[in-house]
């Protein structure tokens, strides 16, 4: 660190593998990427299990790379956490998920991903009511996914704006639930909407008798507290059968949609 400047940078950049750089990378192209408009939502359907009616859409970010392709969120979202792009990134998803779901016609919920970093940063709660207003979407139409990482960092400081953000009128699910190490800590500290049972549990739960005991477990939980739940990553009539016969209020998973860029063609199709 005491070296040229030049020398050291050099020296460091040698030395970074090959993980490294490819974060390097994308974390630089972000920026550019958010200006030159690279980045698209796409729309996961969540219905009724018992009616099959639809309740509303999960905006997904796809980001189509003019070089790489599509990019999933898995390989950028955490590096966008890291560089603290993913306030601007989260704030684009929120303003364009609100207002392509005030064009739909109908009072369907649409629900969209909070990062911890988003939930941390105090520009969260004007961003919220400014996209609101923007976009005349009914606040009760929104629905704000957080996973239990989320609230693990500044606890008290998240719940405090969860806490302003549903006076506001829209809702809060707790998303990818039993995977977190609080999960029921996490359920006790706030007045969640919906629970979102991680898509893992019922991916198993074919086979797996454990798994289907983990599943039921949730869905008790969620009875005795009277929040609905919601169970993820639905892909067989075996799993939607289960979550039938335990009284899973809600599914979404490839089985009843995969995500679609356009809700207007769902409609039509
Ligand atoms: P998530 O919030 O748990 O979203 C569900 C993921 O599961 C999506 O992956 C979806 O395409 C996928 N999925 C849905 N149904 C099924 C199924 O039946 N089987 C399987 N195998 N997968 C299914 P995707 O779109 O690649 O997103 C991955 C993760 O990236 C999301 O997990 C979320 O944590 C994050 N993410 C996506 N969009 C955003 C965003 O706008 N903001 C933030 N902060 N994170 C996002
Ligand atoms: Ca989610
Ligand atoms: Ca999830
Ligand atoms: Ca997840």
């Amino acid at each position: 660190a005491k070296t040229i400047t030049g020398r050291s940078l050099c020296y460091y950049d040698a030395a970074m593998d090959e993980a490294a750089r490819e974060r390097n990378a994308i974390a630089k192209d972000l920026k550019r990427a958010l200006k030159d408009e690279e980045f698209r939502l796409f729309y996961q359907v969540q219905q009724s299990v018992v009616s099959g009616e639809i309740t509303g859409y999960e905006a997904l970010i796809r980001w189509k790379h003019p070089v790489r392709g599509f990019v999933s969120p898995m390989d950028f979202i955490s590096v966008a956490e890291e560089s603290g792009a993913i306030v601007e990134i989260g704030a684009w998803v929120l303003r364009t998920a609100c207002r392509e779901a005030a064009g739909w016609g109908n009072d369907l919920k649409i629900a969209v991903n909070l990062s911890p970093v988003q939930l941390n940063d105090a520009s969260l709660i004007e961003t919220v009511r400014q996209v609101l207003v923007e976009t005349c979407l009914s606040p009760s139409r929104l629905e704000l996914e957080i996973t239990e990482s989320t609230i693990i960092g500044d606890k008290i400081h998240a719940l405090h704006q969860l806490r302003q953000i549903k006076a506001m009128g829209v809702t809060i699910a707790i998303d990818d639930f039993g995977t977190g190490y609080a999960s029921l800590d996490t359920l006790n500290s706030f007045p969640f909407d919906k629970i979102k049972i991680d898509r893992s549990f019922l991916m198993e739960a074919d086979k797996s008798a454990q798994a289907r005991a983990i599943v039921r477990a949730i869905l008790a939980l969620g009875k005795s507290l009277e929040i609905p739940v919601l169970a993820e990553g639905v892909e067989t009539e075996a799993q939607l059968g289960l979550l039938r016969e335990e009284g899973c209020e809600e599914a979404q998973g490839y089985l009843l949609g995969r995500p679609v860029e356009f809700i207007g063609a769902v409609k039509a199709a």
